[in-house]
């Protein structure tokens, strides 16, 4: 069978490697000159399906999610396994109590086990919520790794510059993975804004991501190589494409320093602004018209949820399965798949502060 697959972002790297592994003729057209070039390359890479439920209590996040991590452990093997840590400022305990009650899956920290846990955070913080389950990754190198892998397959063609509208040749099925792009085909996707920095300092060593809770943004930090910290992310109803403005910067930065001073010191090294496509439900969607599928709507979750969803296009496809919990476009007929988790995945049980 043959497959196109437009856009090589992350849900059409997933895809498109999920296609060739079953042995179908796969081809990938992605308009800019590298993969990940949209979205996908700004984000924080957070693998968190305790925590996103806190925002959105559909069970998708975290089934879809568990398999994800499981992909990014086994298949593409990228994943660090550390889990999170949540943390607020002494002035908003109350949020990281209401954190507590909306999640599960967590251990209660005191101070003498956050300093276990992360030495450089010793004395910051009198409690903290520990969900030692999640994980995280760098996006960059989940692409590349993706990227490189689709390129050692000889039934896979990639091609980067080319605009999707300039392919020629007939095929099978088309798997439309624009991002925001593919709204022309799907008017109720939206951009919401996101905003990020990336500061470099040797002054801190953190093993794991740090949520810390703030009043108007989910912020967090995440550690990765060379001294490097992403501080994510803005999330504001605008499709505005413009740089960082000074307001998300100062928020960002203050955010970060509030966790440790010491990056008051660092450097700035990288700002970088992507605009996530979403429903109105804030959940992906398999949507099949014809000859193609449109995957679409991964919001703040591409990296949690790619993988499960492309498993489950290949599966539409070659088995003419059915998964109506990302099928229907209702989001009020949405019926998850509440009961597959095994006994090892399923949550620790709520700890109480
Ligand atoms: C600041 C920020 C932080 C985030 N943090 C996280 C996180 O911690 N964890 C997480 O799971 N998710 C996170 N996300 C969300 C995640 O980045 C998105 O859900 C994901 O990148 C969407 O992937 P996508 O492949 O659907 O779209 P995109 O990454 O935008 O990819 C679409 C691709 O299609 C290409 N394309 C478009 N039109 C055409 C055409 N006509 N022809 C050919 N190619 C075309 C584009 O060039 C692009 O490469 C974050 C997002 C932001 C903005």
């Amino acid at each position: 069978m043959r497959i196109r697959v437009i856009g090589a972002g992350i849900a059409g790297l997933t895809t498109a490697l999920e296609f060739a592994s079953a042995g179908c003729a796969v081809e990938l057209i992605e308009r800019n000159e590298k993969p990940g070039a949209g979205c996908s390359t700004v984000a924080g890479g957070l693998l968190g399906p305790w925590c996103e439920t806190v925002e959105n209590p559909d069970p998708l996040l975290q089934n879809y999610g568990l398999e994800s991590i499981d992909y990014w452990t086994e298949i593409v093997p990228v994943a660090e396994h550390r889990g999170t840590i949540v943390v607020a400022a002494p002035r908003d305990k109350p949020e990281l109590h209401r954190f507590a009650r909306h999640t599960s899956g967590f251990e209660a920290c005191d101070s003498a086990r956050i300093a276990e846990l992360e030495p450089d955070l010793s004395g910051r913080f009198e409690e903290a919520l520990y969900f030692p389950q999640e994980a995280h990754l760098e996006p960059r190198v989940a692409i590349a790794t993706l990227a490189a892998r689709l390129a050692s397959i000889p039934h896979v063609t990639s091609c980067y510059c080319m605009d999707a509208s300039l392919a020629r040749g007939t095929v099978d099925w088309t798997i439309d993975c624009r991002g925001l792009a593919g709204r022309d085909a799907l008017p109720a996707l939206r951009g919401v804004r996101g905003e990020m920095v990336v500061l470099e300092t040797r002054e801190i060593e953190l093993c794991r991501p740090i949520r810390f809770l703030h009043p108007r943004h989910p912020i967090y930090i995440v550690p990765r190589a060379k001294g490097r910290f992403m501080v994510g992310a803005t999330s504001i109803e605008t499709e505005s494409e413009a740089k960082i403005t000074a307001r998300s910067a100062v928020e960002l930065l203050n955010a970060a320093y509030a966790v440790h001073p010491a990056f008051g010191e660092a450097e700035i090294v990288e700002t970088g602004v992507g605009l996530r496509p979403a429903y109105p439900d804030n959940l992906p969607k398999i949507l099949r018209a014809d000859r193609t599928i449109r995957l679409n709507g991964l919001y703040r979750h591409g990296f949690l949820l790619a993988p499960a969803l492309a498993r489950r296009v290949v599966k539409v496809i070659l088995e003419k399965a059915t998964f109506p919990e990302v099928m229907d476009e209702t989001p009020g007929e949405r019926q998850g798949p509440r009961d597959h988790l095994d006994d090892a995945r399923r949550p620790l049980a709520r700890a109480r502060l």
